[in-house]
């Protein structure tokens, strides 16, 4: 399925739309390029998952973990090398205990569940600065 979004605010709409179709083991990939707009679209679904705490990219630390109805884990893989560092930093066990959101995952495809959310966002398509299109596959 394919959306639009014309700003933040719709890209976080639509992410509270696909938070009320996850429940734990669910894990939701994001990809397309930088500044497109993973980590807005992350906060906004953890925020909908009950998190309270600000959501931050955890580009450094690859895996921040949050309290939310469920525990939330957000991976942001950019800088691991491959797939297995993610078993070294706990990956599998993320899976099983809550709700992953991956942005890049595209890294790690070899290793991500195959009834994983999929989400790819696309800027830079023209038609104004905070236009996106966001398609959806795998709900
Ligand atoms: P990424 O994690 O993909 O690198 P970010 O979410 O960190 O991207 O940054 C996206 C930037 O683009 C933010 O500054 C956000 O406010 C801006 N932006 C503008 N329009 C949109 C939109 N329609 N959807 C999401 N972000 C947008
Ligand atoms: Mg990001």
């Amino acid at each position: 399925m394919k959306y639009i979004s014309n700003s933040p605010q719709e890209t976080a709409e639509l992410a509270r739309t696909i938070a009320l179709k996850l429940k734990k083991g669910s894990v939701v990939c994001l990809d397309g390029e930088l500044g497109a707009g993973k980590t807005t679209f992350s906060a906004a679904l953890c925020a909908a998952l009950g998190v309270t705490e600000q959501v931050y990219s955890p580009t450094y630390t690859i895996i921040n973990r949050y309290d939310g109805d469920l525990p939330v884990y957000h991976i942001d893989t950019y800088r691991i090398e491959d797939s297995s560092e993610m078993y070294e930093i706990g990956f599998e066990e993320c899976l099983d205990a809550g709700i992953c959101i991956i942005e890049w995952s595209d890294m790690i495809k070899e290793i991500l569940p195959a009834d994983a959310v999929r989400i790819r966002i696309s800027k830079n398509i023209g038609i104004h600065e905070d236009y996106r299109e966001i398609e959806v596959t795998g709900i």
